[in-house]
């Protein structure tokens, strides 16, 4: 495959998941970590060894001079960027009343304005060559609201938002742009969650089951491979919200 991808946090959980998979299919992905050095250049070697291509990028994509840095270097490896996949984001569980500006600022920086930064810088390579694909990885919370979690589900309704209002601007230049909303993922991200509460989550999700990163890749691939798909928001959530 000629396609050149960006994976934003492609070094652990849905990231990296994202990252194998494509780069098993022959494409050209470049992953970017932020603070997991070790695990990027494991992955990097693993499937160097397969024969695969992948390059790894350090950059902080809550930095729009780190994310300008990411993309300068995709541009000037491979002259074009035809998937940008936004992956990259955190979470927090705090009570709303005791949500800091920080606690505030820091997750619209990392997982909104990222999403601003990343696809700001890729979308004039994307409309050179009117063609592109662009995916969010945004959350159920973003469609139904997360308790404890209102600073996280602003910024994945935010990130539909603009899904939405960008697959309208870009679709005239064959652009096409998809949020996936994940359900429940067994990931670090839930790394604090106890059995006892996954089961309790379980009974609540009509597939009974929590969902794999492969989940979230494999809808990912799909995307990638359709024409006729833009400005949705995938639920891959095992029917939890419906
Ligand atoms: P994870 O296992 O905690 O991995 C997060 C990834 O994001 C890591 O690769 C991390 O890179 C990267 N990252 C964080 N801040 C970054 C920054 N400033 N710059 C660059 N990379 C950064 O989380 P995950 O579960 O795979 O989540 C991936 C995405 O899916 C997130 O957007 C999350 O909100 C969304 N999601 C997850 C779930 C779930 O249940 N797991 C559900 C819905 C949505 P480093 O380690 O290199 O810093």
């Amino acid at each position: 495959m000629n396609k050149v991808i960006i994976v934003t946090g492609g070094s652990r959980g849905i990231g990296a998941s994202i990252v194998k998979l494509l780069a098993a299919e022959d494409y050209k992905v470049i992953l970017n970590y932020h603070q997991s050095e070790h695990t990027a250049e494991e992955i990097k070697q693993e499937l160097l060894q397969q024969g695969k291509k992948i390059e790894i990028f350090k950059a902080d994509v809550s930095k729009r001079e780190d994310v300008r840095k990411l993309i300068q270097f995709a541009i000037e490896k491979y002259h074009k960027v035809d998937v940008l996949i936004n992956n990259a984001g955190i979470a927090q569980e705090k009570l709303f009343t005791q949500i800091t500006d920080e606690d505030w600022n820091k997750m619209i920086q990392t997982n909104l304005n990222s999403v601003f930064y990343c696809t700001q810088e890729v979308v004039p390579y994307m409309l050179e060559k009117q063609a592109g694909s662009i995916i969010n990885i945004s959350s159920i919370w973003g469609v139904t609201g997360g308790s404890c979690e209102v600073h996280y589900s602003v910024t994945k309704a935010g990130i539909d938002g603009m899904t939405k209002a960008l697959a309208k601007e870009l679709g005239p230049s064959h652009i096409r742009v998809n949020s996936i909303a994940p359900g429940a993922i067994d990931t670090d991200m839930n790394k604090s969650v106890t059995e006892e509460e996954w089961e309790e989550v379980k009974r609540e999700i009509p597939l009974n089951s929590i969902g794999k990163a492969k989940d979230i890749a494999k809808c990912a691939k799909w995307l990638i491979e359709d024409e006729y798909t833009t400005g949705q928001v995938i639920s891959v959530n095992g029917g939890w919200y419906i």
